[in-house]
C-alpha cells in the first residue's frame, strides 16, 4: 500500500506509514478542484439571483404602502423627533 502523504510503499498489514507515520486506515483527504469551485459558485450565484428577483416580485405584490420605497414621514415619527419639516 502506497502512503498518500509521502509515497512510501508499505505492507498492506501496516496501519501506520513506516516513513512518516501517517494513519493508513484513514481515507484520503479530499480537496475541491477548480471545477467544484466553479459549479458551487455558479449555484450560489444562480440561487442568489433567483432569490433577488423572487423577493422583488413579492414586494411589488404587497398592498400599499408596503410596496413603496419612500415611506411617508407620518409613518416614521421616530426618524423626525423634533418635527422639522421635510424638505
Ligand atoms: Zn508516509
Amino acid at each position: 500500500m502506497k502512503c498518500l502523504n509521502c509515497g512510501q510503499e508499505n505492507k498492506a498489514t501496516l496501519k501506520l506509514c513506516r516513513k512518516c507515520g501517517r494513519d493508513l486506515t484513514l481515507p484520503p483527504v479530499w480537496f475541491p478542484d477548480w471545477k467544484w469551485h466553479l459549479r458551487t459558485l455558479s449555484w450560489i450565484y444562480i440561487g442568489t439571483t433567483i432569490f433577488f428577483f423572487a423577493a422583488s416580485w413579492l414586494f411589488h405584490k404587497l398592498p400599499p404602502p408596503y410596496d413603496q420605497r419612500r415611506i411617508p414621514a407620518e409613518m416614521t415619527p421616530w426618524l423626525n423627533p423634533h418635527k422639522v419639516p421635510a424638505p
